[in-house]
């Protein structure tokens, strides 16, 4: 995270914001953001230069953000939410803090399945199968389903079964196969495990590497930012380690999402669409891509990214990203039946 200076103190400048000049308020847009990616920042030169429009950041946890624009209330000076996993965006929704929209730019731009009357996605991260090369005959990791192969007992690496991303995953099988094969597959998963579940993707990465266990699951964005790496030993972990992307026969690759919205007290809301639309552009979809190895959501855009190239092109599940958050609390039960913690 990258506070410019303390949390508490820029809140109350900007709380102060509304006493500005209606003239003033046009040229500044705040950002209330969960994405602490250092590329980010020139997504927001990228909209100054085109606009203007001065971006004001505040950046926090996910789930401290949303509570704190809950607590500003009318007094939020929160323009726009951007944050990371489909079901804390629908959080943002459920807690009745986002403006519904209508803008032909995000209409045309952004693919069905990926927007809803008040958020919208931006970028795509995939969930992928990860696998140690030395251990394991790729041939048999096709699908998810194949993770809860008795085959694997003892070889599968995992981060917590509360973490959103794998939420999300479970509450995509849910949506595609109905709540007894979701905890079939996720009491299986759990028989396999060669460890407790611990760490972040980046640490399964690196176990299945390190020989620790042979699969394991991951986002696409930390494989390419190893592959990228200016460190021998991070290229060296990736020789290591094969990439499936599961379910191509069926209904594709888990996907996620990172993405915002207008919030309903933004003070400037105009900025506020403008920079949705903005984020949209071919422009901004590029540096998702480029910068922080997401896949762009608008489609055709050209990237320059030779770590997503080599990863290849996929077949990615198309459910929409609502059904994602109406499958989370029924994920997060039956992983805590399934002991998957
Ligand atoms: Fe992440």
């Amino acid at each position: 995270m990258n506070f410019g200076f303390p949390g508490s103190l820029f809140l109350l400048a900007l709380a102060a914001a509304p006493l500005a000049s209606a003239q003033a308020q046009e040229k500044v847009l705040n950002l209330y953001s969960a994405r602490h990616y250092q590329t980010d920042e020139a997504l927001y030169s990228g909209f100054t230069r085109q606009t203007g429009i001065t971006v004001k950041r505040i950046e926090g946890k996910e789930d401290e953000l949303l509570e704190r624009i809950r607590n500003e209330g009318a007094n939020s000076p929160a323009d726009v939410l951007l944050t990371v996993d489909a079901a804390r965006l629908a959080a943002a929704h459920e807690m009745g803090l986002l403006a519904p929209l209508q803008s032909r730019v995000l209409e045309t731009r952004i693919p069905a399945h990926l927007r809803t009357a008040d958020w919208y996605a931006f970028s795509l991260r995939a969930r992928v199968i990860i696998y140690a090369k030395e251990m394991v005959n790729p041939d048999e990791l096709r699908t998810y389903d194949d993770l809860a192969n008795p085959r694997l007992k003892g070889k599968v690496c995992s981060r917590s079964g509360s973490h959103p991303y794998n939420l999300s995953l479970l509450a995509s099988i849910i949506a595609h196969r109905g709540e007894a094969k979701a905890e079939a597959w996720a009491r299986g998963v759990v028989a396999n495990f060669a460890r407790a579940p611990k760490g972040g993707d980046t640490d399964q990465i690196r176990a299945v590497a390190a020989g620790e266990c042979a699969v394991a699951v991951s986002n696409t964005y930390y494989l390419a930012r190893l592959m990228r790496s200016d460190k021998p030993e991070d290229r060296k972990t990736m020789e290591k380690v094969g990439v499936i992307w599961p379910d191509q026969q069926g209904s594709g690759t888990h996907v996620n999402v990172s993405g915002g919205g207008v919030l309903k007290t933004a003070p400037h809301r105009e900025a506020a669409v403008k920079f949705l639309e903005y984020l949209s552009s071919d422009e901004a979809q590029r540096y998702f891509a480029d910068g922080n190895n997401e896949w762009p959501v608008v489609p055709g855009v050209k990237l320059a990214n030779p770590a997503l190239e080599e990863l290849g092109k996929f077949k990615a599940d198309t459910l929409p990203v609502g059904s994602l958050a109406t499958y989370r609390a029924k994920a997060q039960m039956i992983f805590d039946r399934a002991g998957y913690r």
